[in-house]
C-alpha cells in the first residue's frame, strides 16, 4: 500500500536571485512498512526532499500525496493539524523540549491531539520503555546522552501514531554504539509493528541497515535499490 508519494516534484531555492534547483522533478512512492535510507553527497538535495515529504516547506512545482490526500497547497493551519496526525520526525539535533522531562516531551504531542491524560501518560510510558528509557522518565535533555535523547525523540515522533516518520541524520551526531542501538530499536519497531521509517545519512553503516535505498544527485534520484531480506 502507497502511503506516501511525490509526483515531478521540484524546487527551486532563491528564484529571484541565485537560484538553486535543490530538486529536479522527484516522482517517488513509498509503501507502508518501509525501511528506506535516502542517500547521496551533501548538497544533493535529501533534507529538501524530506522536509517537502514532511510537509515542512512547500515545494516549486509537483505534488506530495500522503495517504491519497494531496498536502501539497494546503493552508498552514489545515497543514500542521494534518502534520500532528499523520507524520513523525526526528531530527540530527534531537530537538527536544529543554525544560521538559523525557515522559513529558513524549506526552506533549498527544497533548496537542486533546487524548485522555490516563491514556495520554500510559502510553508516553510504554515508548519510553520500549527505547529502553523506562527508567529516566524524569530526567531532562540535558541529563541524557546525545543517544538517549535520540531514542526520546523516536518515541515523540512515535507518540502520534502517524503513517510514517522522518528522520533526518538521525545518528549524524552519535557515536557508532549509539547509532548501532537507535537503529536496533528502529529496526524492531519497523519489524515487529509494521513502522514505516525513512531517514537520510550519511553512515555506510546505517545504509547497510536498510532494506530499500535511495540515492540522490544533484537534486535527482539517481539510484533507487531493494535489498533482500536479511534472514
Ligand atoms: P543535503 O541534505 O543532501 O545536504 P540539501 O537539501 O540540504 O542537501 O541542499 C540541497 C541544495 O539546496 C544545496 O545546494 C543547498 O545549499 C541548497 N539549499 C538548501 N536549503 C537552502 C535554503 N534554505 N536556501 C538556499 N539554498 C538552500
Ligand atoms: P544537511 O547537510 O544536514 O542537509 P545543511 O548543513 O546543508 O544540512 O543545512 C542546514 C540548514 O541550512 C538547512 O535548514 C538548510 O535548509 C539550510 N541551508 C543549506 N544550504 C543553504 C543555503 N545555500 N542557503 C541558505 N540556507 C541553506
Amino acid at each position: 500500500m502507497i502511503i506516501l508519494k511525490t509526483t515531478n516534484l521540484s524546487k527551486v531555492y532563491n528564484p529571484d536571485t541565485v537560484p538553486v534547483h535543490a530538486l529536479k522533478d522527484v516522482s517517488i512512492s513509498f509503501e507502508k512498512g518501509e525501511f528506506t535510507s535516502i542517500v547521496g553527497p551533501s548538497g544533493s538535495g535529501k533534507t529538501t526532499l524530506l522536509n517537502m515529504l514532511g510537509g515542512l516547506d512547500n515545494p516549486t512545482s509537483g505534488t506530495v500525496e500522503v495517504d491519497g490526500q494531496v498536502i501539497t497547497g494546503m493552508k498552514d493551519g489545515a497543514l500542521i493539524d494534518f502534520r500532528l496526525h499523520n507524520i513523525g520526525f526526528v531530527f540530527q539535533h534531537y530537538n527536544l523540549i529543554p525544560v521538559f522531562t523525557a515522559l513529558e516531551n513524549v506526552s506533549f504531542i498527544m497533548l496537542l491531539q486533546n487524548r485522555k491524560k490516563d491514556e495520554m501518560e500510559a502510553r508516553a510510558r510504554n515508548l519510553l520503555e520500549a527505547v529502553g528509557l523506562g527508567e529516566r522518565l524524569d530526567a531532562r535533555p540535558k541529563q541524557l546522552s546525545g543517544g538517549q535523547q535520540q531514542r526520546v525523540a523516536v518515541a515523540r515522533a512515535l507518540a502520534s501514531e502517524p503513517k510514517f516518520i522522518l528522520a533526518d541524520e538521525p545518528t549524524a551526531n552519535l557515536d557508532s554504539a549509539s547509532a548501532m542501538n537507535l537503529l536496533d530499536i528502529m529496526e524492531k519497531m519497523n519489524r515487529e509493528q509494521n513502522i514505516t521509517f525513512i531517514f537520510s545519512t550519511h553512515d555506510q553503516r546505517v545504509i547497510d541497515r536498510a532494506r530499500r535505498v535511495v540515492t540522490m544527485v544533484d537534486g535527482a534520484i539517481s539510484k533507487d535499490e531493494r535489498m533482500k531480506e536479511a534472514v
